[in-house]
């Protein structure tokens, strides 16, 4: 057995459905089977249906596909993939997993209920199939106590967190008796395949991430009962202040559910003997209340938080744990606080926080320590490294550092001093790492990098999918830089241009860096990459510097601008060696303009890429609209069939300013090319894009052809103009979004010209520039950019 084609879902709920979604979204055909019901619904009798009628059997799984096209954010890349699950159930459809490659039980969280369908599968079970169980905590081995050994040999954990398309941490947990080869199997496919971050995790209570991060949640919780803080102080100090999400505390535990926090922590109060840890693990009688009263979070309208409407608006609340009533929730703010907010990356803000000596700092210190002090005590117990403790905390819980990478940030000797001091037990291989002499569980010497692991350092294998722009930065791999751009040597002869200015916003460093590149790579290299590893690739240009320029009515700065974008994106296009852009997150306007003159772009599975201009009151100029009317005529390329469907769409999609769910659903916006790909794990993305430019340059790569465009001409711009003016009747937008609906039509038409006629790239880019200069005098589209500028968001004015 060597790959992974086919699979089958058992349970069809939160997880299994997710878990069916994502096996879908990456092309592999799901059955999705779940129990058959025992009773008809009132809607099932009066439609004559019977409990032997396949809808009614199927219920359940197909109650579930459904629930999944309307999820928000969306579990399928693209809502098409939903054809790649069939529904079923366990009784009918048994057999079939006798004809799969994976079975994955993700059913109801209780040992005997997982027992007895494990021993009904393994009576249809092939030898060879892999069969796993998304347990959040629950012994492997205890499940499989019954079946046989080449069964066991198949069995091991897969626990996915929810949910399953977004998070990335997959635990891999064998038991004693998983054959190491399936380990491996799964483990790159759930990496490759599936895009996940893999932890091997010991077969312990809870794993790794639940075990830590619960552990850690609960500790806070007792901190704050013995010394009074509320929920909004502790989410205030809990959340980006320490490098964890914007949820925090509270509004993580109310969007996991109470309930399911309870259990989660009750599995491990049932399973450890150390009293110190069974205290911790013996829930507070504020939680079990809560649960009793059905205040269990988001699925129940009111948690540590409740949503409340009235006339005035939309009120946070948040409970006040001593009167157990709701009120307001208030702002919370401290010279701690402020310190943490204006320092720099997490390992800053750690030291600025705890260093502040302020009520909040206190509270910091008091939940940190604990969780360090216990992931060094149960480091060997659970993990067999702190590498897949810390991944399992990152990508299980979304905090920015490990527990043993935040003791790094905050000084492993320091800290360790102070918690001494207290009277705190800190393990004895801590003690005996630190007298050695070192001060850090990891360590970067000579660009290599190095990690603890029985009392020494150990290289971190360097894996070459994972190409790190920040390692080879740190390796002097920087051929040229400067304020928003660095030019990066990737190795083989291949350079990546990354971005680096605030939210990769594209300003002049970035445009300059985009000319300089494409003339070091024309001489010095095979190709270029243009790729980052930001939070976002790029979120459009520079919208203050432009502001600014229109406000002060400086019409030869913005031309300017707009000029030194348009040659940039030319320039990149006429490179005579091949360029590949990936792109990931977030990619909106100029961002998308910048991958738009690549040979090829290879999309990161999680890519929300579209040109938004409109929401600014603009249209793409840096070469957008002219790449859209580009690629039509290059599509349609028998002048007597009609381009206008291939304008409309384009038109539609820019003037409704459309980005994709994923990077699949680039395709449904008309934004991927033929050549243009996907890339799972976006770990991998920079690699693979470097592959494609080692491929195109062996394969003797010569630029595109300077090709004229055939435009749909002044009635095509006519057809454009009459879908805005009817959208403009039925209401749906203001005369400001038709003004500029009609500026776009004349630049995708290719303005006053017959249709049919062949055009110049140059001449729509002065098209798009005039247009774009126009827009930029109207006082609606400066107060649509003020707005964005302020509130993040558009402005329908
Ligand atoms: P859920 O309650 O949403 O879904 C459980 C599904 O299993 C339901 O569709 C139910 O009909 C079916 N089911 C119940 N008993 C069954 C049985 N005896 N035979 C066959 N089917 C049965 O639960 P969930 O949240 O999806 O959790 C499923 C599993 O995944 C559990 O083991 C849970 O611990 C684990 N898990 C949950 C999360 C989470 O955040 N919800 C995260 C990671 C892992």
């Amino acid at each position: 057995m060597t790959k992974i084609r086919t699979a089958a879902v058992i349970g069809s709920g939160v997880m299994g459905s997710g878990i069916a979604a994502h096996l879908a979204n990456v092309g592999i055909p799901v059955l999705l089977l779940d129990m058959v019901p025992t009773g008809l619904l009132p809607q099932e009798e009066s439609a004559g249906l019977t409990l032997e009628h396949p809808k009614v059997r199927n219920r359940l799984a197909v109650n579930a596909m459904d629930k999944l096209k309307k999820t928000n954010p969306a579990p399928l890349y693209s809502e098409a993939f939903i054809d790649r699950i069939m529904p079923g159930n366990l009784e009918d459809d048994l057999a079939k997993l006798g004809n799969v490659d994976w079975i994955i039980e993700v059913i109801v969280e209780n040992l005997q209920a997982k027992q007895q369908l494990i021993s009904r599968i393994e009576k249809v079970w092939k030898p060879g199939t892999i069969v796993s169980s998304n347990t959040s905590g629950i012994s492997i081995h205890a499940m499989i106590e019954q079946a046989s050994d080449v069964f066991k040999k198949h069995f091991l954990g897969t626990h996915f967190f929810n949910p399953p398309r977004y998070m990335k941490l997959l635990e891999v947990i064998p038991s004693e008796h998983t054959d190491p080869a399936i380990v491996s199997l799964m483990t790159e496919f759930c990496e490759k395949k599936l895009g996940k971050g893999v932890v091997q995790a010991k077969d312990t209570p809870n794993f790794i991430a639940n075990r830590i991060g619960t552990y850690g949640l609960l500790v806070t919780l007792r901190e704050m009962l013995a010394n009074g803080y509320s929920v909004e102080e502790v989410d205030a100090v809990t959340g980006p202040a320490m490098g964890r999400p914007k949820s925090a505390t509270f509004r993580t535990l109310d969007l996991v559910g109470l309930d399911t926090f309870v259990h989660v922590a009750n599995n491990v109060f049932g399973l450890v003997d150390d009293p110190g840890e069974k205290e911790v693990f013996d829930t507070p009688a504020i939680l079990k209340t809560m649960v009793e009263k059905g205040w269990i979070g988001e699925k129940m309208g009111q948690g540590f938080y409740k949503k409340v409407k009235s006339d005035a608006g939309k009120e946070i609340q948040a409970l006040d744990l001593n009167s157990m009533a709701y009120a307001a929730s208030r702002k919370i703010s401290s010279a701690s606080l402020e310190a943490a907010k204006q320092a720099k990356g997490t390992s800053g803000k750690l030291k600025a926080l705890l260093g502040a000596k302020d009520r909040y700092s206190e509270l910091a210190w008091n939940i940190l320590k604990p969780v360090l002090l216990y992931s060094a005590a149960k480091l060997d117990e659970i993990a067999d490294s702190i590498v897949e403790m810390d991944n399992a905390l990152k990508w299980g819980f979304n905090w920015d550092l490990g527990p043993f990478e935040t003791w790094d940030a905050i000084g492993l000797k320091r800290s360790v001093e102070r918690m001494e001091a207290e009277g705190s037990e800190v393990p004895e291989w801590v003690k005996a790492w630190i007298a050695a002499g070192n001060d850090s569980f990891y360590k970067n010497k000579d660009g290599q990098s190095f990690y603890y692991l029985k009392n020494e350092y150990r290289g971190i294998e360097a894996r070459p999918e994972m190409i790190s722009l920040a390692a080879l930065k740190q390796q002097n791999k920087v051929i040229r830089s400067n304020s928003g751009a660095n030019l990066i040597d990737i190795g083989d002869g291949v350079a990546c241009l990354e971005f680096q200015s605030p939210n990769n916003a594209i300003g002049g460093d970035i445009l300059t860096m985009i000319q300089q590149s494409v003339d070091e790579v024309r001489s010095n290299y095979r190709g270029l990459v243009v790729a980052n590893e930001g939070k976002n690739f790029c979120v459009g240009a520079n919208l203050m510097l432009l502001l600014m320029e229109a406000q002060d009515g400086e019409w030869d700065e913005v031309d300017g601008i707009i000029r030194l974008f348009q040659n940039s994106m030319m320039k990149l296009k006429s490179l005579d060696k091949p360029v590949v852009a990936a792109p990931h997150k977030m990619t909106l306007g100029g961002g998308v303009e910048a991958c738009m003159p690549a040979d090829q772009i290879i999309f990161s599975s999680e890519t929300y890429y579209g040109l938004v201009e409109v929401g600014v009151g603009l249209i793409p100029a840096g070469g957008g609209c002219k790449e859209l009317a580009l690629r039509a005529s290059s599509l349609v390329r028998d002048p007597e069939v009609d381009l206008q469907p291939w304008i409309n769409a384009s038109f539609e999609t820019v003037a409704m300013a459309k980005v994709s769910t994923s990077g699949h659903d680039t395709k449904r916006l008309g934004y991927m090319r033929p050549q243009d790909t996907v890339v799972i794990n976006p770990d991998h993305r920079i690699y693979e894009a470097k592959q494609a430019v080692l491929r195109m340059d062996a394969a003797g790569y010569t630029p595109p052809a300077v090709k004229k465009i055939r435009v749909v001409g002044e009635t095509g711009k006519a057809v454009m103009q009459v879908g805005a003016y009817s959208m403009k009747q039925g209401g749906y937008i203001s005369d400001h979004d038709v003004l500029i609906a009609n500026k776009l039509a004349h630049v995708l038409a290719g303005g006053k010209v017959p249709a049919g006629t062949l055009v110049t790239e140059q001449y729509l880019l002065d098209l798009e520039r005039e247009a774009f200069l126009s827009l930029c005098g109207e006082l609606k589209t400066q107060q649509r950019m003020q707005y964005m500028l302020s509130k993040g968001k558009p402005l329908r004015n």
